[in-house]
């Protein structure tokens, strides 16, 4: 049977009832509402009994990937996997059912959660102050701009709008310094995949607002220049911005404030395992150092002096609003239970496993893949396509071949510093027989790359949807089923 054939759109029968709604108990209700807005005609709904409904989305949910079922060793966007207690926990209904307009007094447990759960990022990161507000890691980055730019506006100094973004980084940088106004300019990677300190230094004048760095970069590789770099940055009147998206390999080891930094975001849906993807919510806290606190977005979470209780403060130097409450609360909830649960200890465990584990990816298969920078990797490794193949078998062949080996596909042709990227993330929750799996699939992906290219080239075989137009998909998506009998 087809994927599609288990599904029920095609099964339904009139009066074949599933659930009976209770009689009247809406009627009544109904009479409040305008004639143009009642329905005049029945809803198109299938009609099926139960057991087709569960059938329907049980199999509906199988025709997904997710974290769940299998390998995600997606690059950059860490797909750890996600802890059921905190899915319990942000469902507490004290805590769903709060209203973001609830005076602060009625309030005061969960103003606690955000005022702990900002601490601990101070203590793991060595930020002074963290706002919750931001609702992704792009959305941090906007934030962390814009506190930037209001820092040196509100000096005087007006002539710094240029921000200075590696060719290594998260497409989202120079996406973010562009909304808010900056002048993105490029620096060369050196062949070992480090910023180029040559090609930094003649652009650090007075017309930089600051650097956005992610260390380790997005080869996975730890800057070891950052002192170096800091120092020119602010000796040039520059800030250090850091995207922490994929705080992975340093959390409880590394504190982006010792290295110098200023401002920066957490990715809370990535480094802090709560679910992401398509779309999903997520949480970006941004954190400044002491000199920078009185600029953070508001609303702010503040402690009465004496008393001990929270108030929702709104600072009057604050770069303003940027986003409608205080950001999106299940998801900190997810963040805060993740980090308790860990524990002050076991923090420091995650890096070194998550380091390991891409250190023993990336040693397993340099014969079969390019590996253009064979150093010590960080929480994720790249290669540069197969190292051989016969024919023109590409990285996207190679993904969707792994489709049908039941994995995930790597992230790929990112960074773009390679045209035939495989980034690869195990995170530290993946087994050795997993991984092992995994290194036996790319491998035996390698071969087929040489004996049957034709094989590669087809795949995926056996999934739902084989080879989607991404471009078509992107302008014209296709939202509703169209069932065709
Ligand atoms: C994921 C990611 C981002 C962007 O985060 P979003 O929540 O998707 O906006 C920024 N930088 C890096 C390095 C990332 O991996």
């Amino acid at each position: 049977m087809k994927y599609y054939d288990k599904l029920i759109f095609g099964l339904s029968k009139e009066r074949r009832i599933g659930f009976s709604l209770p009689e009247n108990s809406w009627k009544d209700r109904a009479d409040g509402i305008p004639a143009n807005l009642k329905r005049s005609s029945p809803l198109d709904l299938p009609q099926v009994s139960e057991p087709d409904a569960v059938r329907h989305y049980v199999n509906l949910s199988d025709m997904n990937f997710s974290v769940d079922t299998g390998f995600y060793p997606l690059g950059s966007c860490t797909m750890k996997y996600n802890p059921r207690i905190s899915e319990e926990v942000a469902s507490f209904s004290g805590f769903s059912g709060i209203h973001p307009l609830q005076p602060a007094e009625s309030m005061q447990g969960v103003l606690r959660i955000y005022s702990e759960l900002s601490d601990w990022l101070c203590a793991l990161t060595g930020m002074s102050a963290f706002t919750l507000n931001p609702f992704a890691g792009a959305h941090g980055e906007l934030t962390g701009l814009m506190i930037m730019r209001k820092y040196h506006l509100s000096g005087g100094d007006t002539g710094r709008t240029r921000i200075i973004v590696p060719d290594s980084a998260h497409g989202t940088n120079p996406a973010s310094a562009a909304v808010c106004g900056l002048e993105v300019v490029q620096v060369k990677s050196t062949g070992e995949g480090l910023i180029d300190m040559e090609s930094l230094l003649p652009l650090l004048d007075e017309t930089v607002a600051g650097i956005m760095m992610t260390n380790p970069n997005t080869l996975g590789l730890f800057e070891k220049d950052i002192h170096r770099i800091e120092a020119a940055v602010h000796a040039a009147g520059g800030l250090m911005y850091y995207d922490g998206a994929n705080m992975n390999a340093l959390l409880g080891k590394v504190r982006p404030a010792d290295m110098g930094f200023d401002i920066m975001h957490l990715n809370l849906h990535k480094t802090f395992s709560t679910p992401h993807g398509g779309g999903g919510p997520g949480a970006g806290p941004v954190g400044v150092t002491e000199n920078l606190k009185h600029l953070l977005p508001m609303p702010a979470i503040r402690k009465r002096d004496g008393t001990g209780e929270y108030e929702i403060a709104m600072p009057e130097s604050s770069v303003g609003r940027i986003s409608g409450f205080m950001g999106n609360f299940g998801m900190l909830m997810k963040a805060y239970t993740y980090i308790l649960m860990l524990g002050k200890r076991n923090v420091r465990k995650v890096g070194p496993y998550a380091v390991l584990a891409a250190n023993y990816v990336k040693e397993s298969l340099k014969d079969r893949y390019r590996l253009p920078i064979p150093s010590l990797c960080k929480h994720e490794t790249v290669f540069d396509g197969l190292a051989a193949c016969s024919g023109d078998v590409t990285t996207l062949d190679v993904a969707k071949r792994l489709l049908d080996y039941g994995f995930h596909a790597p992230t790929i042709y990112f960074p773009l510093l390679f045209h035939q990227s495989i980034m690869i993330e195990p995170t530290e929750t993946e087994s050795k027989e997993t991984l092992d799996a995994f290194i036996d699939a790319m491998k035996k992906i390698a071969d087929e790359a040489l004996t049957d290219p034709d094989l590669l080239k087809e795949a995926p075989h056996n999934t739902p949807v084989r080879r989607p137009d991404e471009t078509l998909a992107a302008t014209h998506p296709v939202l509703v089923y169209q069932h065709k009998p």
